[in-house]
């Protein structure tokens, strides 16, 4: 069927019994956004922007991003452009980013708790995002947040930021939830957020205490674990207290046996991997919303990811 629904890639995606779910691309450099597009992304819910600093001996200058950032914008053509502020650590140093040497980098400075110790970084990115044009195109989202604290202190450096550049616009800026605690307190998060994001892959790393890159572990380090599903289900529960829509933009947005689970847990946009875009919004058509509660109830009440998977495959053998 892949011809087929490429052929229909471009079209809204909507399932059968009439909700709209968004369908994103995850993107890692400008030059993919165009084909995204033809695959049928309705917009970039995670740009990596790793890319523009790894590999190289100092940091990009304003300039240098704000054309990369505009590069993409410009080839989503006024889809909306999620921009991940830079997510790096001691697993991936940098030579121009002094951080100490850490014995477990994993559970140390990554993420925000590196722009929140190298402001100046941080605030150049959010300046280079702030000068993308047209000002309604972007959105910030911050990775690995752990509290409402570390998302406020970043809002602060934007809004100071935006009224330096005389920005009338506001931006959104949304909370990545990557570590168990934000997903348990995704409530009070939304209090500050405009709107959630899911990072599966680092959720199910420290919901489980398996390294994402230890290959000993990669077999059993699985995202439709029901513990992970329930973390998932409490970000949605808590989004919802202020009416924050959730996305999921880790690689569960792109495995098709975690669609309907994570549309029965009330996520509404998916960031996948363009590759698969086409396909997925052809299985998101034929679902119903209330199918996908039910095996999503159900698959809450297994005991491994396994059994999640074999609920999943009895409901819809095509996968
Ligand atoms: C994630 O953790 O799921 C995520 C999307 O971020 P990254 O894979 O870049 O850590
Ligand atoms: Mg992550």
């Amino acid at each position: 069927h892949r011809a087929e629904n490429r052929k229909s890639a471009a079209l809204e995606c909507v399932t059968a019994d009439g909700a709209r779910i968004e369908v994103f691309a995850n993107l890692g450099r400008a030059a993919d956004a165009a084909g995204a597009v033809a695959e049928g992304a309705e917009g970039c819910g995670l740009l990596r922007t790793e890319f523009l600093f790894l590999e190289r001996q100092s940091a990009p200058t304003e300039d240098e991003q704000a054309a990369q950032y505009q590069e993409v914008a410009d080839a989503l053509g006024g889809r909306p452009l999620v921009i991940r502020t830079l997510d790096v650590g001691g697993d991936k140093p940098l030579p121009y980013l002094p951080l100490p040497k850490e014995e477990n980098p994993v559970l140390g400075l990554r993420g925000v708790r590196v722009g929140l110790r190298q402001p100046e970084l941080l605030r150049s990115q959010i300046r280079a995002i702030l000068r993308v044009t047209p000002a309604g195109a972007c959105r910030i989202m911050v990775p690995m947040i752990a509290s409402p604290e570390e998302l406020r202190t970043v809002r602060t450096m934007i809004d100071e930021e935006r009224a330096a550049l005389h920005r009338a616009e506001p931006i959104a800026v949304g909370a990545m939830i990557e570590v168990p605690a934000a997903a348990l307190t995704a409530d009070r998060i939304s209090a500050v957020a405009d709107f959630l994001s899911v990072g599966t892959n680092d959720l199910t790393q420290y919901a489980l205490a398996m390294d994402r890159g230890n290959p000993h572990v990669a077999a059993q380090l699985d995202a439709l674990h029901p513990g992970v599903l329930r973390l998932i289900r409490l970000a949605v529960t808590g989004a919802g207290r202020f009416g924050r829509p959730v996305a999921v933009c880790g690689g569960s947005a792109s495995d098709p046996m975690a669609a309907p689970l994570l549309l029965g847990l009330g996520v509404t946009e998916l960031s996948a991997t363009p590759a698969v875009i086409a396909d997925l919004k052809a299985f998101i058509r034929t679902l119903r919303l209330d199918d996908c509660r039910a095996v999503a109830e159900a698959a809450l009440e297994k005991d491994s990811a396994d059994e999640v998977r074999r609920l999943v495959t009895e409901r819809w053998p095509e996968l």
